[in-house]
């Protein structure tokens, strides 16, 4: 069992991975702004995992407790200070940190670079500053494909020229390049390193998270109108949006549309699961790894496996392409299946099966109220 930091926690993946951790024995402490998220998404957590979430100050932590939460920014230095020594001193100090904490959206990240890069970049340098100061050396780093820009290969290996085509893209890769600093592994273009610097460090890059919990009280809430097709797809098919609009049909795939490798969140969830414990029984080490089924699925594949699940049409038009995006993204999963024997164990049909789960009891996300 270890008492672990878990920043963004509230979020999509974040409480996820929060229920998988609880269940697998460990100790939860959140810290979440909120700026993304909502506590009620911690409080189904703690249901389904059958404990009481405790909400808590940064100086306040009270021992020992299996799920806390603290609201605060990791970009608030006294905050993070004041969170690690709080642990330390009840006899719970920090084992590792699983950092989701971020700013995720393309398009808003090329209207505001600052932002994108003052949250994710020095955000997460404050973090590790005072990871550094309270000898906490253990991270898992929530990174992306989008780090692989168009890519020239696939399924994309690791090795892959990392080539950043939006901001937020860029602010990942700072992130990467930082962490294989402190992790003495500059400039390697190895997954995998030993370190001589006492840091454990999983980057994890992940391909397209969707999907949902099988129990439908944890989803994917995005806020506005989503970006991501997957959040589209079901809110057309539970009446919130008339159509999908399909962003091309004239791509070098076999029906056109657009190919991405769609991950089930309750997978990625048990990636970091196994990542966290393979640092935590390792020597220091920088892990470099995709999380990713290895297979594609097209645009409207992803619409006829959701009017299965769903039992309703879902109507769609074709556009033209949207700017920036790659015909083909699929990742080369095989090293993580290597290091961590971890693969993805469900399939598009069940993510669908979960996502719509989700939506059909959430039409409006957790904005439905605090049960
Ligand atoms: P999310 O927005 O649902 O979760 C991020 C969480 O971080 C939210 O709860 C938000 O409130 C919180 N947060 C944001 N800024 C913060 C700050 N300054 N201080 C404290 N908390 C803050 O996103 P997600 O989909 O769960 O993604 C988690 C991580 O994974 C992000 O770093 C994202 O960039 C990365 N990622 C996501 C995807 C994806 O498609 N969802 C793909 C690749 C990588
Ligand atoms: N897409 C689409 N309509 C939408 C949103 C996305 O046709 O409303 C397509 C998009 O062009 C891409 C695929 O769906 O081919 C996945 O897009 P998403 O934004 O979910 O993921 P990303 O492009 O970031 O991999």
């Amino acid at each position: 069992m270890a008492q672990l930091l878990i920043t963004g926690g509230a979020g999509f993946i974040g409480s996820h991975t929060c229920l998988v951790l609880l269940e697998a024995g460990h100790q939860l402490l959140v810290l979440d702004d909120f700026s993304n998220s909502s506590a009620v998404a911690l409080k189904r957590v703690a249901e389904l995992a059958g404990t009481r979430l405790q909400r808590d100050q940064p100086t306040l932590i009270k021992a020992p407790d299996t799920f806390t939460l603290v609201e605060g920014d990791i970009r608030d230095a006294p905050c993070l200070d004041a969170l690690f020594a709080s642990a330390k001193a009840c006899g719970q100090p920090i084992d590792a940190v699983i950092h989701f904490a971020g700013l995720k959206a393309v398009g808003e990240s090329v209207q505001q670079p600052l932002r994108y890069w003052d949250v994710n970049v020095v955000g997460t340098q404050r973090l590790l500053s005072a990871m550094d100061q309270h000898n906490c050396r253990t991270m898992v780093f929530s990174s992306s494909a989008t780090l692989y820009g168009y890519p020239d290969q696939v399924p994309i290996p690791e090795t892959a020229p990392i080539q950043p085509i939006n901001p937020y893209g860029a602010s990942k890769h700072a992130v990467e390049e930082l962490l294989a600093d402190l992790a003495g592994c500059s400039g390697a273009a190895e997954p995998i390193q030993a370190s001589g610097a006492g840091w454990r460090i999983a980057r994890l890059r992940y391909f397209n998270p969707v999907g949902a919990h099988p129990s439908g009280r944890i989803g994917e809430d995005p806020n506005g109108i989503p970006n991501n097709l997957f959040p589209f797809i079901t809110q057309v098919a539970v009446g919130r949006r008339p159509e999908l609009t399909v962003f091309g049909d004239d791509w070098p795939t076999p029906d056109g549309t657009g190919v991405r490798d769609y991950i089930h969140v309750m997978d990625l969830a048990e990636g970091h699961r196994e990542a966290l414990h393979s640092l935590l029984s390792a020597d220091p080490q920088l892990l470099t790894l995709n999380l990713g089924s290895g297979q594609g699925a097209s645009v409207l594949d992803v619409v006829k496996a959701m009017e299965a699940a769903s039992q309703r049409a879902i109507p769609y038009r074709i556009a033209p392409r949207r700017p920036g995006d790659a015909a083909i993204t699929v990742a080369n999963p095989a090293l993580a299946a290597q290091q961590l024997h971890w693969r993805t164990q469900r399939s598009l049909a069940e993510i669908c099966r979960d996502g719509w789960a989700w939506q059909q009891a959430n039409p409006n996300g957790y904005g439905d109220g605090c049960r």
